[in-house]
């Protein structure tokens, strides 16, 4: 597989097709005036919608391949679902003309919640409280084969190109190929740029990267983790895999996710990892869980042979394991 892959192009194509959905769908539905915070039905719609764009676009070139995706249909059948229906097709028919209320359904039942030799593992909307915050959250792909991630593509349309020149040029598609390095482009495909993790040497010198939301990450466990490291640079709090992004770039050194007190016994999703991972590793960055083990892709839809989830540059790694060990 190289760049000119019909894997990477259909990739490439289907996530930016998503990510013009949902921003689509943030704008007309989340007026400035009309902030909807409490109300999910427009991360709903856009969940849904980008979902039936992947899963169709990946289904049409690759009828052989599993796919893994977050959502299934069951609850928009329902009659009583019909006006949440009707608007995700209105939507997903400005990418897809032909597409009724039918379609949408199936295609985001195209998603199997078992995994085989090769499939594909879809976030539709990662980041989903981020969404609704207008603030990060990432359309995310992934191919895995035999357990490793071969593709990963993330859509990130709330970051800066550069997180160095707020307030920059919006919106990165970072995409990640097993040998081959990450790139990051805009997401009209131009101004590709391949990246590099940061050289980082001493701990006390690195920015750590984590969840916004306290549910996600034990934020004090990684502020003591921080003293003890003498992290000075306060962390950045960033929803999505946008985290692993910024990894990838250099911006950060660090990015850990300790599972929450609220939930300690917490598996991660394979698709809130699988895309994001490649871009780090392929960018020279290193991913594990928090006990130095690889991620397993090869268990189902939670990586249950993991516990938490470290990334760093690579040179940062030893050390930060070490001081995991409290
Ligand atoms: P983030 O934006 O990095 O905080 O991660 C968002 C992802 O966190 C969502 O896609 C969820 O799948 C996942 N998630 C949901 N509940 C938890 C939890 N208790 N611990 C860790 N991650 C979670
Ligand atoms: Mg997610």
């Amino acid at each position: 597989m190289d760049e000119h892959s019909p894997e990477v192009i259909t990739a490439i194509h289907a996530v930016l097709k998503a990510s013009e959905l949902c921003q689509k769908i943030r704008k007309d539905l989340i007026g400035e005036e009309s902030i909807l915070k409490s109300d999910r039905s427009p991360v709903t719609i856009a969940d849904y919608g980008s979902q039936a764009i992947v899963c169709k676009l990946i289904r049409e070139k690759f009828p052989e391949d599993t796919i893994v995706a977050e959502e299934d249909a069951k609850e928009l059948r329902k009659p009583v679902r019909s006006n949440i229906l009707e608007k995700v097709t209105r939507y997903v028919r400005a990418f897809i003309p032909t597409a009724s209320s039918r379609d949408v359904c199936s295609w985001i039942d195209f998603s199997s919640d078992s995994i085989t030799d090769r499939f594909w593992t879809i976030d539709p909307i990662d980041g989903t409280k981020g969404f609704l915050r207008a603030d990060q959250y990432a359309v995310a792909l992934a191919l895995v084969e035999k357990g490793a991630v071969k593709l990963g593509i993330l859509a990130c349309p709330n970051l800066n190109a550069d997180i160095h020149q707020p307030p920059g040029e919006k919106g990165c598609l970072f995409v990640a190929l097993k040998g081959s390095g990450s790139v990051q482009m805009d997401l009209e495909g131009r101004r590709k740029r391949t990246l590099f993790v940061s050289k980082v040497k001493n701990p006390s010198e690195a920015t750590m990267t984590e969840s916004v939301e306290p549910d996600h990450a034990d934020h004090l466990f990684h502020q003591r983790l921080a003293e003890k490291l003498n992290i000075s640079k306060p962390s950045l709090r960033m929803d999505s895999q946008a985290k692993y992004g910024v990894v990838a770039r250099g911006e950060a050194s660090l990015y850990l996710r300790v599972p929450a007190p609220s939930e300690p016994g917490y598996k991660e999703k394979i698709w809130d990892h699988a895309a994001g991972s490649i871009i780090a590793e392929e960018a020279g960055g290193k991913v594990t869980d928090i006990l130095g083990r690889p991620l397993d892709f090869s268990c189902g839809i939670k990586l249950i042979k993991n516990h938490g989830i470290l990334v760093s540059n690579g040179v940062l790694h030893e050390v930060v394991l070490e001081a995991l060990k409290i």
